[in-house]
């Protein structure tokens, strides 16, 4: 058996399948065995583990999960490479390759069938096309999750890390912090991946809570306002608030209730920790 993750295996297996990578389905495969091993520890990935993978690619990092995992599942989206994967993946009798959008997949169904419905680990070179919906469909399916390791854009992986004052915070951050202990572990440049992608990478790992940091009453809600106030980055707090077509809430109401939690009538909505965000929505559904 082939070992993908030296560039010439990797080359060997492209060639020998008239594959190119696919722009659309945002393709660059990891030819880097240092920061294979770095996803591969970060994620902890032990014996009694079953693991999801989205986006197999040629199967570089199967390889590395179906070493170290007790189950792999193995979710790709584009058919040339099913063919490819049954090759590089055949001598593992732990793997099961789903062809299919991940995002149109019932995960729920899947980890009951193939883990009795107990918590898994994610672990992906995400397409980095689609990053933010699948990380946040996979926080909002409520699926059973123990943590999600994932290589994605630079820049993302620091929205997802960051906290009030930094450019960065964002929607992104709130969401993730909500759900998860977010780390990054690993800067991988450019030259680890062929094709090449444009702009620098990082692995992060979420580890899941098991309940959240904050106590909101309704989550749904508070995202709305997080929603609301990011959209509207420029205007306080207040107005963006305000002049949000899903929330009902008068200016008076609004300002008030930051009074009560001693923030200003100008504050801005960047500001607000994810604590903020649950006290203010907690006690605007106290006005409803
Ligand atoms: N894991 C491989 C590696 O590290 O070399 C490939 C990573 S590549 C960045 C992303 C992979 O996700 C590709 O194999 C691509 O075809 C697959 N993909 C893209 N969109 C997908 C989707 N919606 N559902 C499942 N797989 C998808």
């Amino acid at each position: 058996m082939t070992t993908l993750v030296q560039p010439h295996s990797t080359f060997d297996v492209l060639k020998k399948y008239h594959f190119s990578a696919r722009k659309k389905y945002g393709q660059n495969f990891l030819i880097d065995a240092h920061v294979l091993d770095k996803i591969m520890e970060a994620a902890q990935i032990a014996p009694e583990d079953c693991v999801i993978e989205i986006g197999p690619g040629i199967g570089t990092m199967t390889q590395g999960l179906c070493e170290r995992a007790g189950k792999v599942i193995a979710i790709e989206i584009d058919d040339a490479l099913i063919p490819i994967l049954k090759d590089t993946l055949s001598s593992y009798n732990n793997v099961t390759v789903v062809h299919a959008d991940v995002m149109k997949t019932d995960l729920h169904q899947l980890i009951e069938e193939e883990n009795q419905g107990k918590p898994v680990k994610v672990v992906a070179n995400l397409p980095y096309y689609i990053t933010t919906p699948i990380i946040m469909s996979l926080f909002e399916s409520g699926i059973p999750l123990k943590s999600i390791t994932v290589m994605v854009q630079k820049e993302v992986a620091d929205r997802m890390q960051e906290g009030p004052g930094s450019k960065d915070y964002g929607a992104l951050s709130l969401a993730v912090q909500y759900y998860a202990k977010p780390e990054i572990v690993a800067n991988v440049p450019l030259n680890c991946f062929v094709p090449r992608p444009k702009v620098g990478s990082a692995v992060i790992r979420l580890t899941a809570y098991e309940k959240p940091p904050v106590d909101a009453k309704d989550p749904a809600h508070m995202f709305r306002l997080i929603r609301a106030s990011f959209n509207q980055r420029r205007k306080t707090l207040v107005n963006g608030l305000f002049n949000a077509s899903e929330l009902h809430y008068e200016k008076e109401q609004i300002a008030g209730v930051l009074k009560e939690m001693g923030l200003g009538e100008d504050v801005r909505g960047e500001t607000l920790t994810l604590d903020q965000y649950a006290t203010l929505s907690n006690r605007l559904l106290t006005l409803n």
